[in-house]
């Protein structure tokens, strides 16, 4: 009789040991079937500058021909200065924007009634220089900002 009850009692301890067993390593398997979220922070950095492509490229200087009666004056009203100011259309290129053609920065300050689109416009001081300069197809980026 008490060798039955010990043998019973040994039974359902075993049970229960395999029991608390199934429950732990259940709760491992969970454990590891949880998801990572997946990092976004890759998509979040900034690059320096935006390539906008091939833009026609053009030259003109403060004289008559060039620029009328504005002269040396620019559309956001500061005197342009070569080697810094070029014309754009500011729907493509907001006025401010630092622009770089050939490794140089200038700053998008003047606009023009021929500079649509994908056009710019580099400011010389002289006439010859701008004549020289002629049209180009170069390759323009934009910074941006911070
Ligand atoms: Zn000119």
């Amino acid at each position: 009789m008490v060798n039955k009850i010990f043998i019973i009692s040994i039974c359902i301890n075993l049970i229960l040991m395999s029991l608390i067993f199934l429950n732990t390593s259940n709760r491992k398997v969970e454990h590891k079937v949880i998801k990572q979220e997946p990092t976004t922070e890759l998509n979040l950095v900034k690059l320096p500058y935006q390539d906008l492509g091939k833009f026609k490229c053009t030259a003109y200087c403060p004289c008559k021909k060039c620029s009328g009666n504005f002269k040396d004056m620019t559309a956001i009203g500061v005197r342009a200065k070569e080697g810094r100011t070029i014309a754009v259309d500011p729907k493509v290129i907001p006025y401010g924007s630092i622009v770089i053609i050939n490794n140089k920065e200038y700053i998008a300050e003047d606009c023009g009634s021929a500079i649509k689109n994908k056009c710019i416009d580099i400011y010389f001081k002289h006439h010859k220089d701008a004549k020289r300069f002629g049209v180009k197809y170069l390759k323009i980026k934009i910074k941006n900002g911070d």
